[in-house]
């Protein structure tokens, strides 16, 4: 029967950070990966800004990156943990360095330093406009090469399954679904992280992957863990507008920061009429500037202008960008580049202590699906990468702590249902999908949010995706589509707590 002593959800940054991390200090457990799709298909992989760390401590220093994310976050940060994590981030810098992570150096050796939206000082390392790629690859190659690891691409988890004696519960195992060999299968476990990413894909607009459905937070919702702070997910103000896609392909905040401006559709510039800093102000603040014109004007979209900027030094620092816009016709030099604000990420989360824990003792949470208490209400730019690093190693170091407490469940579960029923018509999903996206993100951006009708419109298509399937069968589309209904309920019902305590 399958059984492993660590199970990780995720092949993000965060999990296989993790896993790294453990299978070096305890070469004795066992560890599994397991990811819905191939592994590098995560939000990590599209990651373009870089990485946010003090490295310049004549400049820069830990107080003032404190500073700048408590602002970001609107007062509702956790001081320690920001603190804990600022602190802890160039050791974590280091480690990434140490597997050959490469970071871009200026032409006398020093690191070429971004600046962002909401950072006071330039402090984000990159690889160009491609950081989450490379960061990727040089995590695969050294967790393909671990032999305490077993990665499982197109492996996906559908539920956790809890046991619960003494008045304490503990997760035992989970059921997953082997794509290959369209099964679903058991697997004993003593700990499970999750590091399963966000819910960008219930918004119509987003930045984030299809993968991005929010799985980890319904299964650990289902499992009986708290989740917090699911109000407040960032926009980020500069997706390219195509009018066709999702997700959108973002033109990274380091473009801002390089020196680009935003302008309205009479080509002028309008960001400080809301905030002194203007292009270079936190996501929060220029995403609902942008709205606002949008409203004023009644107009699609709006524009970065980066024509009064060094081409030559633009498409070398951003040959991504560059590339993806040329293949649309966009020449930057030339052109305005058609953008609007996307659902970028979710600060909220499962909730967790400083080492990642849940209030399940052998359940972790990290990466974006958790809510460690670093963002409060707005993440500030290329903070979450690190995060994810920092939370890692404190879950590890946590795990080898404490893992002796958790033995395997005597417990062997079999699937009720070991074949998964091959839908030939996704399509009907797409739709129910899409109309999800369009009801999640009329609520979310609604001054006067109707939370009871959003609840009703929800359980109409929950009721008609239920009419979908048999009730002798699981229908893998059905799965992933109850994940996104449950997180657009816990995202309704916080706002709604939030509004009705008017804090949101
Ligand atoms: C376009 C873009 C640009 C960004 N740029 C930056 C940046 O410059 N700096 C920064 O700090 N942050 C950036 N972010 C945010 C950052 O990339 C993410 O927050 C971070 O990478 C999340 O990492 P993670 O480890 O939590 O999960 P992810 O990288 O999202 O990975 C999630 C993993 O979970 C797996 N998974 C999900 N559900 C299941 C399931 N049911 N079963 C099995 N596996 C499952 C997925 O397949 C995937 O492997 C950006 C995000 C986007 C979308």
């Amino acid at each position: 029967m399958l059984k492993t002593d660590i199970l990780i959800i995720g092949s993000g940054i965060s999990g296989l950070f993790f896993a790294m991390k453990i299978a070096k200090k305890r070469p004795d457990l066992s560890i599994v990966i397991m990811t819905k799709e191939t592994a590098k298909n995560t939000n990590t992989q599209l990651a373009q800004g870089g990485i946010a760390v003090v490295t310049d401590h004549l400049k820069d220093s830990f107080n003032k990156h404190i500073h700048d994310t408590l602002r970001s976050g609107g007062g509702l940060c956790d001081k320690e943990i920001v603190n804990m994590v600022i602190t802890q981030a160039p050791e974590r810098l280091q480690e990434l360095i140490e597997i050959g992570t490469s970071f871009d150096k200026d032409e006398k050796g020093q690191w070429n330093l971004g600046l962002e939206g909401g950072h006071s000082q330039h402090r984000i390392l990159h690889h160009k406009d491609s950081s989450g790629q490379e960061i990727e690859s040089k995590l695969l190659k050294i967790i393909k090469k671990m032999p305490n690891i077993e990665l499982l691409e197109n492996h996906m988890v559908i539920d956790i399954n809890t046991e619960t004696k003494k008045a304490k519960t503990t997760c035992a195992g989970v059921f997953f679904y082997e794509k290959k060999y369209n099964r679903i299968k058991y697997m004993r476990t003593r700990t499970i992280v999750l590091s399963t990413g966000g819910c960008g894909q219930l918004f119509e607009n987003t930045t984030n992957p299809k993968i991005a459905t929010g799985d980890g937070l319904a299964m650990a919702a289902r499992a009986g863990a708290e989740i917090a702070d699911m109000e407040y997910m960032q926009f980020h103000p500069t997706a390219l507008f195509t009018g066709k896609e999702n997700p959108l392909f973002l033109i990274s905040e380091a473009v801002r920061g390089f020196g680009a401006h935003i302008v309205n559709d009479e080509g002028k510039r309008f960001l400080f009429k809301y905030d002194i800093r203007g292009e270079l102000s936190t996501r929060d603040m220029v995403s609902t500037a942008i709205s606002k014109e949008l409203q004023s004007s009644g107009k699609k979209h709006v524009y970065l202008d980066c024509r009064h900027l060094d081409p030559k030094a633009f498409s070398n620092q951003f040959p991504v960008i560059t590339a993806h816009c040329n293949a649309l016709g966009i020449y930057p030099e030339k052109d305005l580049i058609p953008v609007v604000p996307a659902a970028h990420y979710q600060c909220g989360g499962v909730r967790v202590d400083k080492n990642g824990v849940t209030t399940i003792k052998n359940l972790y949470a990290i990466g974006e699906c958790a809510r460690t208490g670093l963002h409060g209400k707005n993440r500030l730019a290329s903070n979450s990468l690190l995060e994810g690093l920092v939370f890692a190693h404190q879950a590890s170091e946590n795990v080898d702590r404490t893992i002796a407490e958790f033995i395997f469940s005597s417990q062997i579960l079999i699937p009720k249902f070991p074949k998964a029923h091959q839908v030939d018509d996704y399509l009907a999903f797409e739709i129910l999908k899409k109309e999800l996206q369009k009801l999640v993100t009329a609520f979310y951006t609604s001054e006067e949010r109707d939370a009871e009708l959003a609840f009703e419109k929800i359980k109409e298509l929950h009721n008609y995706a239920v009419s979908l399937t048999e009730a002798h069968e699981i229908m893998i589309p059905f799965i992933e589509f109850s994940n996104m209904i449950a997180v657009s309920l816990l995202i309704i019902k916080q706002c709604k707590t939030a509004t009705d305590q008017k804090i949101c």
